[in-house]
């Protein structure tokens, strides 16, 4: 059933779990997802943003977004991700997405708050909660030099920039980055506590494929309420075709297998962000 991504993030930070964020982008990692999230009655955000669109045609691929969101029997919004302009977030909301991202993080502060205010002032008031960043999470690359010239979200901006633009949900640069870590993940802990105290909406994490479990408890309980995954669904999608190679599995059997290895990864992800069982209490 569609729910405010808003009450369903306010309800995670009141009892201290996370919901996940899922970034698909096609019927296997779809349905992989759901499989996963109606077994363990978890709430669900189903994500898809303009880095997917060599693969999926969204404005058909939204259909199937909505009517699974719509007839599952847990709560779950439709969310787009990294909009990087409001002509972006314009087409998602008018193609039915429930919850958007602006994400003019790659701009200066000024820039970010004109940019995201503009979305806030137009979507606010029809219902559409609205994530926006602070500090920058990279694209993927090597790790190591990315953190080198890392931009950390700023704590003393954080308060501002939620206030001047009114944003529903934060998302944080703490140490988190895109796509594959070439080498451990450094997550700054003074930086995400300090934003927790700056500001009092749900934080987001990015980027948290590859994140070890104990960091994203940590996380989670410093305020974390939003994480986004989608390389280690693309992962365990790989982990399954690559088993199956050599018993030359038909097309139509190897989508099944796949599809069962994401839900399988992504009942791991909702037992450790604490949503199990939470679309019911
Ligand atoms: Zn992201």
């Amino acid at each position: 059933m569609f729910v405010s991504m808003k009450d369903m993030l306010l309800k995670a930070q009141k009892e201290g779990y996370a919901v996940p964020n899922f970034c698909i982008w096609n019927t296997e990692m779809l349905q992989g997802v759901m499989d996963a999230t109606e077994e363990a009655q978890a709430p669900i955000i189903l994500s898809f943003g303009s880095g997917f669109l060599e693969n999926t045609d969204i404005d058909h691929f939204i259909k199937m977004m909505v009517s699974m969101a719509d007839k599952a029997t847990v709560p779950a919004c439709i969310h787009w991700d990294h909009g990087r302009s409001f002509e972006i977030v314009s087409h998602a909301v008018d193609i039915g997405y429930t919850a958007i991202m602006i994400d003019a993080s790659a701009y200066d502060l000024e820039t970010n708050i004109k940019l995201t205010k503009e979305v806030v002032d137009k979507f606010k008031p029809l219902g559409i909660p609205i994530e926006a960043e602070l500090g920058h999470v990279g694209a993927e690359t090597i790790y190591e030099e990315a953190i080198a010239a890392y931009g950390y979200t700023d704590p003393t901006q954080a308060a501002e920039f939620c206030e001047r633009t009114g944003i529903d949900f934060l998302a944080t640069a703490i140490g988190n980055q895109h796509g594959v870590y070439t080498s451990e993940p450094k997550i700054n802990y003074p930086v995400l506590e300090a934003v927790r105290a700056a500001v009092d909406i749900p934080l987001v994490l990015h980027g948290a494929s590859g994140i070890g479990d104990e960091d994203i408890r940590k996380c989670i309980a410093r305020g974390i309420t939003k994480i986004n995954i989608h390389t280690e669904l693309c992962q365990a999608a790989m982990i399954a075709i690559e088993a199956n190679q050599e018993r030359k599995l038909p097309y139509l059997k190897l989508q099944q297998e796949v599809r069962k290895e994401v839900a399988k990864r992504a009942m791991e992800k909702i037992k450790l962000f604490g949503c199990y069982g939470k679309a019911r209490s």
